[in-house]
Order: structure tokens, then C-alpha cells, then sequence
């Protein structure tokens, strides 16, 4: 294909990836920019293969298929509360890409560099393995905290930020050795030490950070197999690669500056570690903390019911159950009643960005109420009724009350100043961050125990009657 073509494609591709991003900022748009990444990324991926740098079409077929066979088997058999855990094996491989280009880059017997330009490309290659083996390893150790594989609770090794350090000096002390050596023989020695001390890096990085700290983890990730897979670019000199990495890298890092901002906290605290405890831990026994006034599902229709103002606040459990549907159709029955209900969501609810938005528009609830924590948080002492679906740290009135409460300044969403606050859990257990949750043992809250969807079904039922 002629070269022009392909620098046209390119550019068209670019442009529906910027318009992708656009689109994907906002729940109405989503599906449209999801259309515009698709048709972007097959108009990438066919110049790509039909431009005169692929010399064998039955390798490219071969991996397209295996890849392709992989990935379809994956995203249909994977669970909607398995998304983040699969968001964060997936960026594992853009890192690993990285590592496996920027050796085969630099092994490549038919690169002929010279003088400055053997230097920037060396800087590259060396770049990009860095990246790629930080983001590799801590995307694997992120996705064995999120499933479980890994405990949530932050390891922190003594003199960690020294040793961080010491292994960021050694890094840059390896680049300059491996930028003067002469033959590639000897490069590789340098090469592979970094790769190994990259490789310990993200692991030291990610599991010294916990609890509710994971989300930032996440998007931060997401932004360095950006960085990665733009640093992989430069090495193949491919433009399109280099833009859509640096999109990428840069949306991750907006997103963790979101996420920051949501949990109240500095992005170098959140990388320094340590905020939140172990996960899913039974909470100090009831009698310490005071009464819990349990409910049954009639009751809580007959509050739904009565009720002018209500507000939900969907969290983790509500995926977990698969509630969105039962609460879809209460919803509609409550509006149908000329009851005003809203939903709330917290930036950092359930287990990735816009869990729940994606949840409740699978349940095609309209937009127009579901609103973010600020939009609402103010509303909840003129409201009758708060019915918290599954959700236990992002209500957690420690964050706000309590000092020396491991979540201590993370806005939460403020559910207790209702007149009457409904929680929908199973027990008496903690929340991925693992603390204690007050809220529950409040005059005015009243837990519905069971699983969400079981409960809500009764719920719809009484109000259906
Ligand atoms: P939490 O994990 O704090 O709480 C979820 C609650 O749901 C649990 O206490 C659990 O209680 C209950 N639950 C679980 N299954 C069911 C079920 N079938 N029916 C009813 N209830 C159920 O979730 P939140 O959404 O409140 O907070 C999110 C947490 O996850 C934050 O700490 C956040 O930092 C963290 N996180 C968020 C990410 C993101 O990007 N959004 C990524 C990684 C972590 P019980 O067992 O008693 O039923």
C-alpha cells in the first residue's frame, strides 16, 4: 500500500481515537465513541499489516487468530465484577509488549544506527523496557490484589522509600553503562539488570499499596501501559503507536488526578502507600458500636413507598448481586407513584471507574438521575429515605467523624443524613478497605440483610401489590 495511504489512515485513525475518548466521557455518548475506537483500531490495525514493513503475512495471521480466539473467549466469559481484574491483567501485556519489543528492537541485526541517532534510539529501547517491565509486574500484583490471589493490605518494607531510590539510582547507573558499551553482546548484561530491577520495582511499588488506595493503582497503571506502549513507537518508529500510547498515558494520568481528588489525597502519598487494612474482615461485635435495628423487605417497600424524596447509592454489592435490574424496575414503579428518586454515585464506588454508571445503564436507567457525589451530597437532609445497595465504605461517616480512621478526609457520601438510611449487605462485614462502618449502628439506619438482588425482588414484589 502506498505510503501516502497509509499516513492518511493513521491520521483518520487518530482523530476517531480522540473523538473515541470524547465520547467515553460521557454515558450518553459512550456507545457512539465505543463505535469510533472500534472502526479507529481496525483502520490502525489493517494499514499497519498492509504496509511494506510486514514481510510475513502468515505470522500476522497466525498471532490475529490466536490473539483474536483468546480475547473473544475472555470478554464472554468473564463476569462484570471480574472487569477490573481483567482491565488489570490486560495492561500486564501491554507491559510485557514493551519489555519483548525493546529486546527484539535492540537484538535487531538489520538496524544500522550511527552517532546521535544509535543514541536516541538507545534511549528508547532502554525507556521503553523500563516502563514496560514496571507496568507488567505491577499490573500482575494489581490483579492479584483485586481477585483475592494477593492480601489487599499494603506490605511495607522497612526503609522503602530508600530502597525505591536505590533502585532508581541503580536504573539510571545501568542506562549510562549500557549507552557506552560497544557491541550489543555487551549491552545485554545492563539491559537484563535494569529488567530485572524494573520488574522488582512494580512489584515493591504495588503491593506497598492497599486497601482504598487501589483505585488510584489502577489508573495509574492503566497510564504507564500507555507510556509503554507510546515508548514502543519510538522504537518502531510507528507515529500511530507513539499518539495513541501518549492518549492513553494521558487520560490514565487525568484519571488517577480524578481518583486523587476523590479520596482527598496527594498522588505521591498514594504512591508512597499504606492507606486502608486488610479487606473483608468481620467488624467489632455489635454491642461495642450499639444497636443494629434490622428490617424485612415489607418494611422497607412501605418506607420506599411513603416516601417524597428517596436517593440510592449503589456500590460493589450491587454488582456482586446483579441488582441492577430489580432496582431498574423499582425505580420505575416508586416514579410511577410520583415518587422523586435519585441515584448518588461515588467516584470510587464498586471495583473500577464508572462501575456503577456502566451497571446502571446496562439497566437503562435514564441519566438524568444518576448523579455524581458533589451533584448531591447536600440534597441527603431533604431526603426521606437513603437506600445504600451494597455499599459500605464510600458511606463511611469515619471518614468525616473519626481522625484516626484508616480513610480519614475521603469524601464520602453523606446517606446518614437522611431521615431514614436503608443498608442492603449481607452481614456485618467491613468493605474493601476493610474498616469499621458506624453508619450501621445509627438511630436511623436500618439494615435489610440477604443478598441485594434476593431482598430487592421482595422489595418490588410488596410494591407491585
Ligand atoms: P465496599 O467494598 O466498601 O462494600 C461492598 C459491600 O457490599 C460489602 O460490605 C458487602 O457486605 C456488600 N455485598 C457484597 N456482596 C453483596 C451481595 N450479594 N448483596 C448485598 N451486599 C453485598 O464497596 P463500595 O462500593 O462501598 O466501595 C468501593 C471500595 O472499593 C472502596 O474502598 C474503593 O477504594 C475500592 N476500590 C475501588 C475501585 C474503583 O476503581 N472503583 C478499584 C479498587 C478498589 P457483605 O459481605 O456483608 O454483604
Amino acid at each position: 500500500m502506498p505510503q501516502g495511504v497509509i499516513i492518511v489512515s493513521y491520521i483518520a485513525a487518530t482523530i476517531l481515537f480522540i473523538l473515541a475518548l470524547r465520547g467515553l466521557s460521557h454515558p450518553e455518548t459512550a456507545r457512539r465513541g465505543n463505535l469510533y475506537g472500534i472502526i479507529g483500531m481496525t483502520l490502525a490495525i489493517a494499514a499497519t499489516v498492509m504496509s511494506d514493513r510486514v514481510s510475513s503475512y502468515v505470522l500476522v495471521v497466525l498471532a490475529m487468530a490466536g490473539g483474536g480466539a483468546v480475547g473473544i473467549y475472555v470478554a464472554r466469559k468473564v463476569q462484570m465484577t471480574e472487569m477490573p481484574e481483567l482491565v488489570a491483567i490486560l495492561h500486564s501485556l501491554v507491559g510485557m509488549a514493551a519489555v519483548l519489543i525493546g529486546f527484539a528492537n535492540y537484538l535487531d541485526p538489520t538496524a544500522a544506527f550511527e552517532g546521535a541517532a544509535k543514541t536516541v534510539h538507545e534511549v528508547e529501547i532502554y525507556l521503553g523496557i523500563l516502563i514496560g517491565a514496571v507496568t507488567f509486574t505491577g499490573s500482575v500484583v494489581a490483579w492479584g490484589k483485586l481477585c483475592g490471589k494477593i492480601s489487599g493490605k499494603p506490605v511495607l518494607l522497612p526503609a522503602r522509600h530508600w530502597l525505591n531510590l536505590g533502585l532508581l539510582i541503580l536504573a539510571v547507573l545501568l542506562g549510562k553503562w549500557f549507552l557506552n558499551v560497544e557491541s550489543i553482546g555487551a549491552g545485554m548484561i545492563p539491559l537484563i539488570l535494569m529488567t530485572l530491577i524494573a520488574f522488582a520495582f512494580g512489584v515493591h511499588m504495588v503491593m506497598a499499596i492497599g486497601g482504598a488506595d487501589m483505585p488510584v493503582v489502577v489508573s495509574m497503571l492503566n497510564s504507564y501501559s500507555g507510556w509503554a506502549a507510546s515508548a514502543t513507537g519510538f522504537m518502531l518508529s510507528n507515529d500511530l503507536l507513539i499518539v495513541t500510547g501518549a492518549l492513553v498515558g494521558s487520560s490514565g494520568a487525568i484519571l488517577s488526578y480524578i481518583m486523587c481528588r476523590a479520596m482527598n489525597r496527594h498522588f505521591l502519598s498514594v504512591i508512597a502507600g499504606g492507606f486502608g487494612t486488610e479487606g473483608g474482615a468481620p467488624a467489632a461485635a455489635a454491642g461495642e458500636q450499639g444497636e443494629v435495628h434490622p428490617i424485612d423487605p415489607d418494611e422497607t417497600a412501605e418506607f420506599l413507598e411513603n416516601a417524597k424524596n428517596v436517593i440510592i447509592v449503589p456500590g460493589y454489592g450491587m454488582a456482586v448481586a446483579q441488582a441492577q435490574h430489580v432496582v431498574a424496575e423499582i425505580v420505575k414503579t416508586l416514579r410511577d407513584k410520583g415518587v422523586n428518586v435519585r441515584f448518588g454515585i461515588h467516584p470510587v464506588a464498586g471495583r473500577m471507574p464508572g462501575h456503577m454508571n456502566v451497571l446502571l445503564a446496562e439497566a437503562k436507567i435514564p441519566y438524568d438521575i444518576v448523579l455524581e457525589m458533589d451533584e448531591i451530597n447536600d440534597d441527603f437532609p431533604e431526603t426521606d429515605v437513603a437506600i445504600v445497595i451494597g455499599a459500605n465504605d464510600i458511606v463511611n461517616p469515619s471518614a468525616m467523624e473519626d481522625p484516626n480512621s484508616p480513610i480519614a478526609g475521603m469524601p464520602v457520601l453523606e446517606v446518614w443524613k437522611a431521615d431514614t438510611c436503608i443498608v442492603l449487605k449481607r452481614s456485618m462485614a467491613t468493605g474493601y478497605a476493610g474498616v469499621d462502618n458506624p453508619l450501621f449502628f445509627r438511630e436511623n439506619t436500618r439494615m435489610l440483610f440477604g443478598d441485594a438482588r434476593e431482598s430487592l425482588d421482595k422489595v418490588l414484589g410488596h410494591l407491585k401489590q
